[in-house]
């Protein structure tokens, strides 16, 4: 009896913690925050309009740029109204150093340092995504058209291949080719979605982090390398050679 009647379920929800500021390592200067908490929430849903919040689940803290909109998880200390001295003391550090970057006077261990920084920025930006980031288009597309692609060929059939039975063939094996390229094109597009992402999302920001810098093709391998020894699961998707190009302009 109550089944229908009463029924669970979840969707991801948020709440502002309120600004603060840190060290942007992709603007690379000082830059007003945005704190967001991202939690489950559960619920029963009665009579299929009634919703009542249940239990929270999870929660994670994500801090987002208001200078570039880049996001990851919020560090901790990073948005109390006062700041541990250690947390004032290394963002005070880190404007040093970027006013020594600016003038040329860095260290090689500090100028590799600075070179390697938004590398776990940009990994952290991607489990975020992974964690609270919307449906990739393109796969949704991509199985959207192929379910549609399917209705209307099989629409297609019925309307101009009743009772023929060599032209039903003909038509059943283009539809089985045409759904069959439609279904593979989107296992295609679902399996290179962070590959994409990447690309799309990140590299920008890795570029717009270290053209001040002016790295060569030997810095960015060499950042990339150790950065893929540290992190290899997220050093994958980066490449040297790729965001040298990015930076000389030889592709977008
Ligand atoms: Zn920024």
């Amino acid at each position: 009896m109550l089944h229908g009647l009463v029924g669970s379920g979840s969707r991801l929800k948020s709440e502002s913690l309120g600004p603060f500021r840190d060290f942007c390592p992709i603007c690379r200067e000082m830059k007003g925050f945005t704190a967001t908490s991202y939690f489950t929430q559960r619920h029963v849903r009665l009579f299929f309009l009634i919703r009542l919040d249940t239990s929270r689940e999870g929660g994670v803290g994500v801090a987002q740029c208001t200078g570039c909109g880049s996001r990851w998880t919020l560090a901790p200390g990073a948005r109390r109204a006062v700041r541990p001295r250690a947390e004032t003391d290394r963002c005070a550090a880190r404007v040093a150093l970027e006013e020594r970057a600016r003038a040329g006077t860095l260290t090689p261990e500090e100028r590799s340092a600075i070179l390697l920084e938004p590398f776990p920025f940009m990994a952290a930006m991607l489990s975020t995504e992974r964690a609270i980031g919307e449906a990739d288009r393109l796969s949704a597309l991509g199985c959207f058209g192929t379910v549609i692609l399917w209705l209307g060929l099989a629409a297609w059939m019925a309307l101009t291949a009743k009772g023929n039975d060599e032209k039903l063939m003909v038509m059943g094996t283009i539809s089985m080719v045409a759904t069959g390229i439609g279904a593979a094109l989107t296992i295609y597009a679902w399996a290179t979605r962070w590959k994409r992402y990447v690309r799309r999302v990140l590299d920008p920001r890795l570029v717009r982090s270290l053209r001040p810098l002016s790295p060569s093709m030997h810095d960015l391998v060499g950042a990339v390398k150790e950065f893929q020894r540290v992190d290899p699961a997220s050093g994958k998707y980066f490449d040297g050679g790729r965001l040298h190009d990015r930076l000389r302009g030889v592709i977008d």
